[in-house]
């Protein structure tokens, strides 16, 4: 590396860049099979547009670090109640319970109380990485990716983060990195185009065909969503691989009204599958751990019969569907 005069690292005003960006992750999981062609390094980054009312993720949706505590490992040993400055934690009645006061929790930075549980009992959603930080990562598990593996960038909304983001997909592309991102799509429209230059494989939802249903489910309309969506399958300069998921939330958006309407949509769009996912209540837990209520605790996850029967009203519109995760990517 070169030396200035001082005789500190020259790095570059890019390089310097690369290295000051951070973006908050919640996960990141190596060898996964189902975000993309072969196997792949998958980054979950926080922050999201959409508040999905059933979302199965809810760590990934805050913009800073959030406590979490896990009942089953705590010994109520009391250090992290001495270890806060702003005696944020109390025991309930049962004498087996934390209560966290949230709105210090929400505003606090330090973190005392993760640091002396050594339980494990108390941990934060998610942390900062730098885009070197995450080479590094890529580094260490392209060995295990094989002739068509990569990188997924997933979520949360990947593109919340958007300069982030796009420096990191910069950095793929000249690393020779295959890229694939699972979105929203709820992204301002100039860059979403501008980002998807660096993307080669794209999975994006389409929750709710209704603008005013979408916005009660999710938070926000469909509009942008949508129109992104089209642009995106309609660009002729991009030559990369998209597919639509839809999440199927029984008795919300599995009526054969929405699901045909989505359907055509796609269809009139130019793309050619989709791919249904059934709810499930795998975050049930996390909720818990945030204090936080989870509307779905009683849902139950849709009957293969009628996913197999969704599977049926999209093919009739001409389009390929693939359930679950019986698919060739
Ligand atoms: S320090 Fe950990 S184990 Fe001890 S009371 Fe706090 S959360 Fe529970
Ligand atoms: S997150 Fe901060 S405010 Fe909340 S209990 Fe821990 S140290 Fe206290």
């Amino acid at each position: 590396m070169l030396k200035s005069f001082s005789g500190q690292d020259a790095t570059s005003p890019k390089e310097q860049i690369a290295q000051e960006l951070r973006a908050l992750i919640f996960d990141i999981q190596a060898h996964s099979v189902h975000d993309g062609p072969g196997t792949r390094t998958t980054v979950f980054l926080s922050g999201c547009p959409l508040h999905c009312i059933w979302c199965c993720n809810p760590e990934g949706l805050a913009r800073v670090p959030v406590i979490m505590w896990k009942k089953s490992k705590c010994v109520c040993c009391g250090e992290c109640i001495k270890a806060c400055p702003h005696k944020a934690i109390s025991i309930a009645d049962d004498g087996k319970t934390l209560l966290h006061d949230r709105k210090f929790c929400d505003e606090c930075n330090t973190h005392e109380c993760v640091d002396v549980c050594l339980h494990e009992a108390l941990s934060l959603t998610a942390k900062y990485y730098t885009i070197d930080d995450l080479m590094e990562i890529f580094k260490r598990d392209r060995q295990f990716w094989g002739a068509h593996g990569g990188v997924t960038f997933s979520g949360g909304e990947p593109f919340f983060q958007q300069a982030f983001m796009l420096s990191i997909l910069k950095k793929c592309r000249e690393q020779y990195i295959h890229t694939a991102v699972e979105t929203t799509t709820c992204v301002p429209t100039k860059y979403f185009m501008e980002a998807m230059k660096y993307v080669e494989w794209v999975f994006s939802d389409l929750k709710h065909m209704n603008p005013d249903r979408h916005r009660e489910l999710t938070g926000v309309d469909n509009r942008l969503i949508l129109k992104n969506t089209r642009l995106l399958a309609e660009d002729p300069d991009w030559n990369g691989f998209y597919i639509i998921r839809i999440p199927i939330i029984p008795g919300i958006n599995d009526s054969k009204e929405n699901i045909t309407e989505t359907a055509e949509f796609v269809r009139s769009c130019g793309l050619e599958a989709i791919n249904i996912l059934p709810f499930h209540r795998l975050g049930e837990s996390k909720y818990r751990q945030m204090d936080q209520e989870y509307r779905f605790k009683d849902m139950k996850p849709p009957s293969e019969e009628h996913m197999n029967q969704i599977k049926k009203w999209i093919e009739k519109t001409g389009l390929v569907c693939f359930n679950g995760y019986k698919t060739p990517f």
